[in-house]
């Protein structure tokens, strides 16, 4: 094979290749001007009056501006999901539920190409992964949650599983449609009415959905979509009506958020930060470690709550290991996000970019070294090229701290016990991946990392059936799975 030298098996990749541009096209994203607010079955003005924009991130072109929720609107929003909970959905069949579900998850098939290509407009990701990835996975969640609305009694037997009643739901900017999915679906499947929040860059696709949930016919109020800042999501949390809160985002939000509720009966699910490590011992098939680690902390430019953000290398394959992940981070493609040659888009804000070149100066002042790949990025937009760092120490903050981006920090370590403790030693508890040829190994590594979501010899896989969350600062409460509809149900 060119390019493979016999001894080391180093692949060589040829970063000069050039593609001939693969552009999605914008035409089918069919984007209003000016949104407004989904409440009880229609868009309203909002009282506020007020509007801010959503603009592309690969381009900084404003895509539209969407309505600034105030109180009076959240207090309206609540209340349409309180009558819609307590005047048709409580009373609704679950099979009739069960009937809305499947409905707006094949629409979202139907649409999947308008919705991938808007995911990508409004928050910079490749279009390859909300094709691929984001859109899929939300339909998946809702056909999974469809399916079990009329067998709660099997999933909670003897325990005459009911409604908790209006849940109030928060999401970030990283996968907002798949994160909507998460929420709405089980919410929607135990019985319960929602008032969600998208967050301020990317409402877009929440806001598909809302057409979509009208479209389906949904009764009016049983979800309800509103869009604004940080303000609205603390509307909504601090509201005596709601009785849960399911939030997902960052660990000093979901502080305040646990303040906020402490005291009340809302029930509380957060899901939280991370700082997952990806180990790879010396007896891992490398090649395909060295691929788990670059879709680990690459994939969605890095904005992952569970990405492998920590490389462990055992000492005796470091340099091989470490020489593999250039070559490697040499080929990605970085660049238009609407692209289908491109790998790593555009980070998703200009605040989110200050954030990770604020730790890229960390990191270098901590005397930990610095590699980055060594491609042409864009002149507009916010993107960041694909970045390493060596000679990292457990206490530096960028081995400590969520970066949120296309940046890792890279450790070795001798023996099992020791990588363990390393592993360990973070404020966060999602997710850690393992990379090794022993079945035993895997047992043991995932029997003693403190982390709700371990890969063994791959990373990054989902599957509506598989609950997923963290442990610590990471956060508590499950979703997706069997868990997920547990935290919508007084049992
Ligand atoms: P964020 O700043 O915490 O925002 C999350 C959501 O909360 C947004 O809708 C935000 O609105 C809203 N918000 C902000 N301040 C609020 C307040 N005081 N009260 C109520 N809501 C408030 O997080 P982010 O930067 O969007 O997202 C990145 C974080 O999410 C990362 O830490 C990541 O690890 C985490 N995340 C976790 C998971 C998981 O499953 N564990 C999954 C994905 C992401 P605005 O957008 O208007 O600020
Ligand atoms: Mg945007």
């Amino acid at each position: 094979m060119a390019g493979v030298k016999k001894n080391n098996l180093r692949l060589k990749f040829d970063s000069s290749r050039n593609l001939a541009p693969a552009p999605e096209s914008k035409s089918i994203a069919n984007i209003a001007d000016r949104y407004d607010l989904f409440i009880n079955g229609k868009f309203e003005k909002p009282s506020s009056k007020k509007y801010f924009d959503t603009i592309n991130p690969a381009t900084e072109e404003k895509l539209s501006s969407v309505a600034e929720a105030n109180n009076a609107d959240v207090n309206k929003a609540v209340s349409a999901a309180r009558t819609a909970y307590e005047k048709v959905w409580k009373k609704t069949s679950a099979k009739e539920r069960a009937k809305y579900i499947y409905r707006i998850a094949r629409m979202i098939q139907e649409r999947a190409r308008e919705l991938a290509v808007i995911e990508t407009l409004d928050g910079g990701k490749p279009i390859r992964e909300s094709r691929d990835f984001d859109v899929p996975t939300a339909a998946n969640h809702f056909f999974y949650y469809a399916g079990w609305a009329d067998k709660l009694e099997y999933a909670f037997p003897n325990k005459n599983p009911q409604p908790l009643g209006v849940a109030g739901q928060i999401i970030p900017w990283n996968f907002p449609l798949l994160m909507a999915a998460w929420k709405i679906a089980p919410a929607l499947a135990t019985g319960n009415t929602v008032v969600l929040k998208p967050a301020e860059t990317t409402p877009l696709t929440a806001l598909k959905l809302a057409e979509i949930i009208q479209e389906a016919d949904l009764p009016p109020g049983v979800v309800n979509i509103i869009t604004g800042a940080g303000a609205t999501g603390a509307a909504i949390v601090n509201h005596p009506d709601i009785n849960k809160i399911a939030f997902t985002g960052s660990t000093d939000v979901g502080k305040i958020i646990q303040r906020a509720v402490a005291g009340s009966d809302k029930k509380v699910t957060l899901e939280l930060g991370g700082k997952a490590a990806n180990i790879i011992f010396d007896d891992a098939p490398l090649d395909q470690a060295v691929e788990g680690v670059i879709n680990g902390i690459f994939f969605n430019q890095g904005h992952v709550c569970c990405a492998g953000s920590r490389l462990f290398v055992q000492e005796s394959v470091y340099k091989i290991v470490l020489q593999k992940l250039k070559d490697r981070m040499e080929s990605l493609i970085v660049g238009n996000p609407m692209d289908k040659n491109t790998d790593v888009g555009a980070i998703n804000s200009r605040q989110q970019l200050e954030v990770i070149h604020k730790y890229l100066k960390i990191g270098q002042q901590e005397g930990a070294e610095m590699f980055q790949s060594s491609c042409a990025i864009p002149k507009k937009g916010f993107y960041c090229r694909p970045t390493i760092f060596t000679n990292v120490a457990q206490s530096n903050r960028i081995a400590q701290e969520e970066i949120f981006g296309p940046v890792l920090a890279i450790q070795t370590f001798r023996t099992e016990d020791e990588v363990i403790e390393k592993a360990n030693n973070t404020p966060f508890g999602l997710s850690a991946g393992v990379w090794t040829d022993k079945g035993s190994k895997i047992f043991n590594m995932t029997s003693k990392l403190r982390a709700g979501v371990i890969w063994a010899n791959t990373y990054n896989k989902f599957d509506p059936v598989s609950p997923f969350g963290g442990y610590k600062e990471s956060g508590f409460g499950r979703e997706g799975g069997l868990h997920g509809l547990g935290a919508y149900l007084k049992v």
